[in-house]
């Protein structure tokens, strides 16, 4: 779906900033966080870091975006589409990795059996102890 058509789809006004935004975090492969969108169009579109902010949270209360927050507190953005991607965050070095298809569409089937939900969106993120850490944690002596 073309950006404009999204942007229609929800009955949000098509915005030049919105525009920007969206097209930045739909060419990037991984969730992006507002900073990161920041440094990339800052040089396109004179737009404050808060104008990024409050355009996210617009489109993310639209369900056009995906919201999560990470155990760093950062936010990251991504388009809410059946390919969304799901973090797993290393706890000892907090090492962040991408989990490349999400794994519970499944489940929302069962759940929305169960509930009589219609599910639109869910947010999680796995936490664990990442090979590097593995490995340098058995090498340690005690
Ligand atoms: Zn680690
Ligand atoms: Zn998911």
């Amino acid at each position: 779906m073309k950006i404009e058509d999204i942007l229609k789809d929800k009955g949000l006004r098509i915005t030049k900033q919105r525009k920007l935004i969206l097209e930045t975090i739909s060419k990037e492969e991984n969730p992006i966080s507002a900073e990161e969108i920041y440094e990339i169009i800052k040089d396109k579109i004179k737009l404050d870091l808060s104008t990024i902010y409050r355009n996210l949270n617009t489109l993310e209360e639209a369900e056009i975006l995906l919201k999560t927050t990470n155990v760093d507190s950062i936010s990251y953005y991504q388009l809410n589409n059946d390919e969304h991607k799901h973090f797993i965050t290393c706890t000892s070095c907090k090492k962040r990795f991408v989990i490349e298809n999400c794994p519970v569409h499944l489940l929302e089937e069962n759940i929305e059996k169960e509930t009589g939900f219609l599910i639109n969106g869910h947010n999680f993120e796995f936490t664990g102890i990442c090979p590097d850490c593995q490995k340098k944690n058995k090498k340690k002596v005690y």
